[in-house]
C-alpha cells in the first residue's frame, strides 16, 4: 500500500484530499505544519508528499528545499499545492526540489493523475542502474552525480535534466519533449526554462569538459552526445 503525507494547514482541503485518495487505496497521513510533517517523516517512509506552499511558520517551499537538500536520496517525491498561478512561482517551486505542481482549485482526476505519474517516475528512478560517460557518473538509486569520483552538487531540476540526458544519449530532443520528460507534461513551465537549466548545467560541467556532451541542435533543441569529448565539436 502506498503511503502519502498531506502537509496542509486548511482542514477542509486535507479532508477533501483524503476523501479522494483513501478510496483509491492510499494510506493517508496529515500534518498542518512543517514541524509535525518532519516528525511523521522520521517515523514512516512515504511514497509521496502533497505539500501546501503557504503554511503558518515554515513554508512548504522551505520545507521541500530542506528535505531535498538534506537527503535527496531519501526524500519522497513532492507535489506542491498552491493557489499561486504565477509562472515565476512555479519555477521557484520546481527549483526547490518539488517534482510537480498543482494549482488550487484542482479536480480529483487531475490530482490522481499527477500523483500516479510522480510515483511512477520516482520508482523507476530508484530502479535505474548507475551510468558513467567518460568520468561523468550518475547513480539514480542514490541520487548522486560525480565527475571523476568527486561529487557534483546539482539542483533538483539540473539533476533530473542530466538524468534524462544520460539515460537518452545520442538523440535530439525538442525543448517541449525535454519539458515533458523532465518536468512532466502536466506542469506549466515555459520552454525557456529548459534553456535556463541547460545553461546552468553546462556551466557546472565546464571545468571537466563534460559540457561538450550537451549540444545545441539549431532549430530543434538539444542532444546529449557522450562521444563528443573525443571529437571536434561543431555545434555550439
Ligand atoms: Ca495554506
Amino acid at each position: 500500500m502506498q503511503r502519502i503525507l498531506i502537509v496542509e494547514d486548511e482542514p477542509e482541503i486535507r479532508e477533501m484530499i483524503r476523501f479522494i485518495l483513501e478510496p483509491k487505496g492510499f494510506l493517508v497521513n496529515e500534518a498542518d505544519n512543517a514541524q509535525d510533517a518532519r516528525k511523521l517523516l522520521s517515523k514512516h517512509s512515504y511514497d509521496l508528499i502533497l505539500m501546501d506552499w503557504m503554511l503558518p511558520g515554515r513554508s512548504g517551499l522551505d520545507l521541500t528545499r530542506e528535505l531535498k537538500q538534506k537527503a535527496p536520496q531519501n526524500s519522497p517525491p513532492v507535489i506542491m499545492l498552491t493557489a499561486k498561478a504565477d509562472e515565476s512561482d512555479k519555477v521557484k517551486g520546481l527549483d526547490s526540489g518539488a517534482d510537480d505542481y498543482i494549482t488550487k482549485p484542482f479536480s480529483p482526476r487531475e490530482m490522481l493523475a499527477r500523483i500516479k505519474a510522480v510515483i511512477r517516475r520516482s520508482s523507476s528512478d530508484n530502479l535505474a542502474l548507475p551510468l558513467d560517460y567518460a568520468g561523468l557518473s550518475i547513480d539514480p538509486a542514490r541520487h548522486r552525480v560525480s565527475i571523476n569520483d568527486a561529487p557534483l552538487h546539482l539542483s533538483p531540476a539540473e539533476y533530473r535534466l542530466l538524468l534524462f540526458f544520460m539515460t537518452h544519449p545520442d538523440r535530439a530532443y525538442s525543448r517541449s519533449q525535454i519539458l515533458d520528460n523532465v518536468w512532466g507534461d502536466s506542469v506549466y513551465v515555459d520552454e525557456r526554462t529548459v534553456d535556463v537549466h541547460i545553461r546552468r548545467l553546462r556551466k557546472l560541467l565546464i571545468p571537466s569538459g563534460h559540457h561538450q556532451f550537451i549540444q545545441t541542435i539549431r532549430g530543434t533543441g538539444y542532444r546529449f552526445t557522450p562521444s563528443s569529448l573525443h571529437h571536434e565539436s561543431t555545434t555550439s
